[in-house]
């Protein structure tokens, strides 16, 4: 057996057992019997020791400099490998242990804290969660900027300064589209109760239309709804809350933007490096390009008012045009993951302004609430009420996560490249839209992007899918020209 055959082989198991922990993951949020909790806490750590020996076992250092790559997918295979490598390496076992403890109860007093609104209580634990991102960062950035490294781990290539670069080129257009949107009529919303049954129903049609492959995947139910596993077992998760049905579609057809993502890369780089999505950047191009530029917009949308209204009868909408408004209804809030096209992307930014200045040392975790609530009160022009309403509503910085929240809009600004593109190659699309048909968009993005998982590096995909270098321009027209219209502004 050659070099690169003998460390493929071995990457495989480790793949493999890395699939099982995201499932035992999966079970914990779905179906676990609660006194099951203590027992898994025990087998996840036990699968993570595995995994993290694996990942330094030192027949790697070996084969990583003997092997030769047969073609250019195993060239990648070769450069994820040695990626992930190097970073595991970087970090001393002692400290990646201690995040890991950390950080899994970090979580628990995250919760509590919010549930009771004090943030004074759940500062110490910020505080050291903060510190030992913020010596991985170091660790990992070798003389670099930590937030940098840290950011690699979700979307590699990209750094802060560019992030920083885009969002300062957003703010002032999503600023001024914020402002004259809240300036017109509010549309109206729907009224009625939605039988849970009937919803979840809709819902498995919904994954159906928008390409969900069910021999390969299954949907449950969660608290928080997201997409688990990849190669040939991709599971999904939604929620149903009965007056308000656009969460569960929505977050359904989200969710299967990102398990058609992972069901719809090439079945040879199964259970490999290359057989995953990317980056999260672009992961969730694919979530949102399903969800709002394809499942809200008002093609899609004048079809699922017909099946809403065949399945529940009225609900206070009298036409198509008005659920398009109702389905893209601008609100101001306080909670990001109830945001709207057009507010989403500022929480974002603020979160990202926030945890750059945490993690390089520029503010301090006790000036985190003011810092908080002085930039909600610029951005959005409201005085958060409440912590649970505030710096307290993300569970991300509980569990480590810094350097993840600009992937989303990093998504978004994806989305709106990808699907400019895609709408330049289907002038047909909004008719067969309307039929409740979004195959010719769902097969193009499979086609062009995909189906390549982790071959080329995040921006590499999204440019070579688009034909042209992505930036931040093709949202902001969308959003601008969609929101402008249902508005009239
Ligand atoms: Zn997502």
């Amino acid at each position: 057996m050659s070099a690169f055959d003998e460390l493929m082989a071995f990457q495989r198991q480790t793949e493999a057992l890395a699939q099982v922990g995201g499932r035992l993951g999966w079970d914990q949020e779905t179906v676990m019997p609660e006194g099951a909790a203590g027992q898994r806490a025990e087998e996840i750590g036990a699968l993570e020791g595995v995994l993290h020996s694996r990942r330094t076992d030192p027949r790697l250092d070996g084969w990583l400099k003997a092997a030769k790559a047969p073609d250019a997918a195993g060239e990648a295979q070769l450069r994820l490998i040695r990626r992930s490598h190097a970073r595991t390496m970087k970090v001393p076992a002692k400290l990646a242990e201690e995040i890991a403890t950390v950080m899994s109860l970090a979580q628990g007093v995250w919760a509590e804290h919010r549930a009771k609104e004090d943030v004074a209580g759940f500062l110490p634990t910020l505080r050291r969660v903060v510190e030992l991102k913020r010596q991985e960062g170091a660790a990992l950035a070798a003389g670099g900027d930590p937030y940098d490294a840290l950011v690699d781990d979700y979307e590699p290539g990209m750094t802060g300064a560019a992030i920083a670069a885009m969002f300062d080129a957003m703010r002032p257009r999503l600023v001024r589209l914020r402002e004259k949107v809240l300036g017109a009529a509010a549309p109206k919303g729907v009224v009625g109760v939605f039988p849970a049954e009937a919803q979840l129903a809709l819902s498995r049609e919904l994954a159906t239309v928008f390409g969900y492959d069910w021999s390969r995947g299954r949907v449950d139910l969660a608290v928080h709804p997201f997409s688990s596993g990849s190669g040939h077992d991709v599971r999904i998760t939604t929620r149903v809350s009965e007056t308000d049905p656009f969460n569960c579609f929505y977050s359904t057809i989200h969710e299967v933007g990102h398990a058609a993502y992972e069901q719809g890369i090439d079945a040879a780089y199964a259970l490999t490096p290359v057989g995953q999505g990317v980056s999260m950047g672009v992961h969730e191009s694919q979530s949102r390009s399903y969800e709002n530029q394809l499942g809200r917009s008002r093609a899609f949308t004048g079809w699922l008012f017909g099946r809403m209204r065949e399945v529940f009868g009225a609900f206070g909408i009298a036409d198509a045009e008005g659920f398009y408004r109702a389905v893209n209804r601008v609100h101001p809030g306080y909670i990001r993951t109830e945001a709207d096209e057009v507010h989403y992307n500022l929480h974002i930014m603020m979160r990202f302004d926030l945890e750059r200045a945490l993690i390089r040392g520029e503010l301090d975790v006790a000036d985190l609430e003011a810092a908080w609530n002085e930039r909600f009160r610029a951005d959005f022009g409201v005085a958060v009420d409440k912590p649970s309403n505030g710096m307290l509503q993300d569970v991300h910085w509980s569990c480590g996560l810094f350097g993840y929240f600009p992937t989303y809009t990093l998504g978004n600004v994806y989305a709106g490249c990808l699907v400019k593109a895609l709408r330049g190659d289907l002038p047909g699309l909004d008719g067969q839209m309307a039929d409740g048909d979004v195959t010719a968009a769902t097969g193009w993005l499979r086609e062009r992007l995909q189906r390549h998982g982790g071959l080329y590096e995040p921006r590499d995909v999204v440019r070579r899918a688009c034909g042209f270098e992505p930036s931040e321009g093709p949202l902001l027209d969308y959003l601008e020209a969609k929101f402008g219209a249902i508005y009239g502004v």
